[in-house]
């Protein structure tokens, strides 16, 4: 790798970044030109459906032609979108990236509405003679689980007519999540506060969480708290607007489809069962003691006279350490070792080849994710900023892109891509493991402490605050079921009434925090996503167990369990492919197991506490 620059160039342009520390977009396509043909190609592809059309039941070779199609654009599809849609996010002001995004996602709709009649006719074919054209031909029978899990869904899949008229509305369902990432990426004014020390700071997200996780003045954090959460109170009208879009599109497909509820419709194609959200969220309410025993241990060790939102995040302790990018590349490697050599070859190669967007630059997305490109490779989007979240981000992130790489080479493209309801676990479990290397290596009293923290923290923002997110949605969901009026004042209330069930009297109430529902990005752009954060940790708090402890012959089976998993990819329902690497959701005992896990920790952390 490339010598780091020092980080206080945070700010700089884009073009100042060393390329090491930027991702190679060539690897997809060489140039706008090539991204052009692409498109192209996949435009010319498009009438083959229309070919298709109306002969299905003539024989298993015209149902094969159609899903190999289905595949031929799938493949192409991941290309051109990621090749425009990773161009813009390194940058959101490009105007230009951001119409050739639009092109792709029209282009998509268009493919939506030529494909639509393709279910509705394949569902026209009895399952028996599916399955018996399956028996026959393997080339067929490759697509088993997705043709098995499309009867499944029958019962809610409309007449042609209709089906064609919800593929005619998918473009205005986008908008609502067009609308929030708009307003808080590309037109918002970052606020400007002055600290204590008469320093100002332009409280970007990157800034903002970097101030609340290091700043040690209770005055300032709460002056960023405020001004933070002011720029977003003063579009309050317009976020709830904005989120009734959301409420009001998720109430109407599961409407028009016949499911009772929103919640329902979002589980039944992964065909997991609602009790699974239910259970958790209300595990996850009656658990909170231990959360609220933390933050009275906080309070007390901070010695702040009132405890408050924005004072959960900053160290309990003064460690100023610093971690380079540079630096922690091999400790990300070395603490995938429990997964086997060739897992840590993978992971060695994603930082080797450019696969990374590594620093924060003007107009760059906020966040972290990692982009599936089949038939390229994965990317990753960072904003890193050398503290120690951002290490675990990248461990995170990276445990996705591992996940992507396995399946990829495993599975069938039909299968490639994995359901969101699995997809946490990798992630989790790279940041515990990641966690456990970085707990054993270290001497120093003090780091352990922060890393104690940083567990706790990670269990507190990965599965309470979710299971909270999820208790939100879920009742926001119901007022639009229900009818009811959906102000800024209800969201408001809604979210605040959740947030003092969890914390009680551990801490002091500020109003401002009440508007923080329209700052979570998954609201407005994957509604039921936040829960399977929870679920994921939990069944991550259970693998993680068999891998780490036990016998040599049990963790080896643990390992290819876990292995296993992210290999299978989509190839089965989640709730199977978790049930195969032994963690049942069905159960409250994966999430019990967190609730003890955070009571350990907070244990243990007090007692280095005294100690100190
Ligand atoms: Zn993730």
């Amino acid at each position: 790798m490339a010598t780091e620059t020092p980080v206080d160039a945070r700010n700089r342009m884009r073009d100042e970044i060393p390329e090491a520390f930027t991702w190679n977009l060539s690897d997809i396509y060489a140039s706008w030109s090539a991204w052009e043909a692409g498109l192209a190609e996949f435009e010319q592809l498009l009438p083959g459906y229309a070919e298709l059309r109306g002969t299905l039941s003539q024989g298993p070779d015209r149902l094969l032609k159609a899903f190999r199609l289905g595949d031929e654009l799938g493949q192409l599809s991941y290309r051109i979108w990621y090749y425009a849609g990773l161009n813009y996010d390194q940058d959101q002001r490009d105007n230009a990236a951001n119409a050739r995004r639009q092109k792709v996602q029209i282009l998509f709709a268009k493919a939506a509405e030529a494909r639509s009649w393709f279910t509705p006719e394949l569902l026209r074919i009895p399952l028996t003679t599916v399955r018996a054209w399956m028996s026959a031909s393997p080339e067929l029978a490759v697509y088993r689980f997705a043709i098995e899990s499309t009867y499944h869904q029958q019962e809610h899949v409309l007449d042609e007519k209709g089906e064609h008229l919800l593929s005619l509305s998918s473009r205005l369902g986008d908008v609502p999540h067009d609308i929030h990432s708009m307003l808080s990426n590309a037109d918002i004014k970052h606020p400007v506060i002055t600290l204590h020390d008469g320093k100002q700071v332009t409280l970007t997200y990157g800034q903002y969480n970097a101030l609340l996780q290091t700043n040690r003045n209770q005055t300032d954090r709460a002056a960023a708290f405020h001004a933070f959460h002011e720029t977003f109170a003063a579009s309050a009208n317009t976020y709830a607007a904005v989120y009734s879009g959301v409420l009001q599109r998720d109430w109407f497909i599961a409407q028009a489809r016949q499911f009772k509820s929103t919640l329902e419709a979002a589980l039944h194609g992964n065909d997991i069962p609602p009790a699974v959200v239910e259970n958790l969220v209300a595990t996850a309410k009656s658990g909170t003691e231990p959360l609220r025993r933390y933050h009275r241990l906080r309070k007390r060790v901070l010695g702040v006279e009132t405890y408050h939102a924005y004072d959960q995040l900053v160290p309990l302790i003064d460690c100023d350490r610093k971690y380079e990018y540079s630096k922690v590349i091999d400790e990300v490697v070395d603490s995938m070792k429990p997964l086997g050599s060739d897992y840590q070859r993978g992971v060695r190669q994603a930082f080797e080849g450019r696969w990374i967007d590594v620093y924060e630059n003007p107009g760059k997305r906020s966040g972290a994710y990692s982009a599936p490109v089949y038939g390229v490779h994965p990317y990753m989007l960072l904003n890193y900023n050398d503290t120690l979240d951002s290490v675990f981000t990248l461990a995170h992130e990276m445990g996705h892109s591992m996940h992507t790489m396995l399946s990829e080479a495993h599975q069938p493209f039909v299968y490639s891509d994995y359901t969101i309801f699995v997809a946490e676990v990798p992630s989790t479990l790279s940041e515990m493991l990641f966690f456990d290397h970085m707990l054993s290596r270290t001497t120093d009293q003090r780091e352990r402490i922060v890393l104690l923290q940083h567990a706790i923290d990670d269990i507190v923002g990965t599965f309470y605050r979710q299971c909270l997110f999820a208790d939100y949605e879920l009742q926001a969901h119901r007022l639009a079921e229900q009818g009811e009026p959906i102000t800024a004042e209800t969201l408001s209330r809604l979210y605040f009434d959740l947030f003092k069930a969890y914390h009680g009297d551990s801490m002091t109430y500020d109003d401002s925090a009440q508007i923080t529902w329209a700052r979570v990005p998954h609201f407005f752009g994957s509604p039921y996503y936040v829960y399977q954060y929870a679920t994921c940790y939990a069944s991550s708090a259970q693998l993680i167990q068999t891998i780490t402890s036990g016998s040599l012959d049990e963790r080896r089976e643990g390992v290819e369990r876990f292995l296993e998993l992210l290999r299978a990819g989509g190839s089965d329902y989640p709730m199977n492919l978790l049930k195969r690497a032994g963690v049942d959701l069905s159960t409250p005992a994966p999430a019990e197991a967190v609730v003890a896990q955070l009571d350990r920790r907070v244990t243990q952390l007090e007692q280095e506490i005294e100690r100190l």
